[in-house]
């Protein structure tokens, strides 16, 4: 009795030192962990590796605190990959509130003021404090109307235009744990005062419809989830995505002269038909491309359609800083007609386990799409984008 213990305690240890040892790497018949599949392409097909854009670029999208915190060095280094790659003027959307605009201004205009514009941010907390909704500012009176005192000081201070982050929707709280509404009339004074100011709002309303869904064998970005499950806005604590998408639109109809780009392709790119419906309903309307190559590479004839019918109403934007590779997948991406290539320089799709097809934009399209939309809806990026046009090497 006693030696068939020592057996099944001998054999339970051994199997566990085996398991241990043996990775799930899919060789020597051993079954395949998802994160561990790297598959490379057999295909041999044509590569246009694009080191650089066709037309001059307005990057409408970056983040140059968020993601980018260096030296004034670094981003002198960030310039001349600006200059390698033809993008004449990146837009931050971190300006920030108040005088941190300065600050921000003082880290990119010190040396670099014709290669950057500013957008500024709204200042919801205040001086509240993070986990506490109820005490932050947008819950007191008037706080559209102060906000909207703050913007017109923002813009004196430089900044051309509003970011709107993802956590108005998806985050910021009523005292009594609600969710902000973004339809809600109490920032109406907000939307009124950029359209009177001139400064259109760049706003990120909801995020990819994968992460609204359950996390599970059927998740198209399960991959992503499983490592970033803080992503998945799935489950009853969570609005629903297309109620934050029709309040957006409540908001656009209610305040048709202001102008509202709607970043990541309205956060709807996996259904363009119902983002062309919002664009001609919507004439205050814009979209950027920012981080969503992967979705409109992945069904090219859709998106070279919808590129062309739409080409007054797009803009480029990366949502960079990024690695210079990743850059340069979106000039492959609206310039070639390559199949089936990396939409990342990462190993592993971070944002699905697909590969993307170019678009073959005709020249035209190109150059709206790259510049000639962002100069006309964002003001003094024309100014700026000439003079850094004209020393760009
Ligand atoms: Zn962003």
């Amino acid at each position: 009795m006693a030696r068939a213990l020592v057996w099944a305690c001998w054999f339970v240890a051994a199997s566990a030192v085996l398991a241990q040892e043996a990775p799930l790497d899919g060789q020597s018949g051993r079954n395949l962990l998802l994160e561990n599949f790297r598959p490379k392409p057999t295909l041999k097909v044509d590569q246009h590796l694009l080191a650089r854009a066709k037309f001059p670029v307005v990057d409408v999208h970056t983040h140059f605190r968020e993601k980018f915190r260096g030296t004034a060095d670094e981003l002198d280094s960030w310039v001349q990959l600006m200059d390698r790659n033809r993008i004449a003027v990146c837009v931050s959307l971190d300006g920030q509130w108040g005088e941190l605009v300065e600050e921000h201004a003082s880290l990119l205009w010190t040396k670099h003021k014709d290669r950057f514009a500013i957008f500024a941010n709204i200042d919801w907390r205040g001086g509240g404090k993070q986990d506490d909704p109820a005490s932050w500012d947008c819950l007191r009176p008037d706080f559209g109307h102060r906000t909207a005192r703050d913007l017109a000081r923002a813009k004196e201070r430089g900044a051309c235009g509003v970011k709107i982050f993802k956590g108005f929707g998806l985050s910021y709280k009523n005292a009594d744990g609600s969710l902000l509404a973004i339809d809600d009339p109490r920032w109406d004074e907000i939307w009124r005062a950029c359209g009177e100011l001139g400064l259109p709002v760049l706003i990120h309303v909801g995020d990819p419809a994968a992460f609204f869904l359950p996390i599970d064998e059927t998740n198209e970005r399960w991959e992503e989830l499983h490592r970033r499950p803080d992503w998945s806005f799935y489950g009853p604590q969570f609005p629903k995505r297309g109620e934050l998408l029709a309040a957006f639109n409540r908001v656009l109809a209610r305040h048709a002269k202001t102008t509202f780009i709607s970043a990541h392709f309205a956060s709807n790119a996996e259904d363009l038909a119902e983002v062309g419906r919002w664009l001609e309903q919507y004439p205050n309307l814009y979209v950027d491309i920012a981080s969503r190559i992967a979705e409109l590479g992945r069904q090219p004839f859709t998106a070279r359609r919808f590129f062309l019918k739409y080409q007054d109403r797009i803009l480029f934007g990366t949502d960079g800083p990024w690695p210079e590779e990743r850059i340069r997948l979106y000039w492959r991406f609206l310039e070639t007609e390559d199949e089936y290539f990396p939409y990342s320089e990462k190993p592993f799709p971070p944002q699905g386990l697909w590969n993307i097809y170019g678009l073959n934009l005709p020249n035209e399209v190109l150059r709206k799409v790259y510049h000639e939309n962002a100069l006309r809806l964002i003001p003094g990026v024309r100014e700026k984008f000439t003079r850094a046009f004209a020393a760009l090497p």
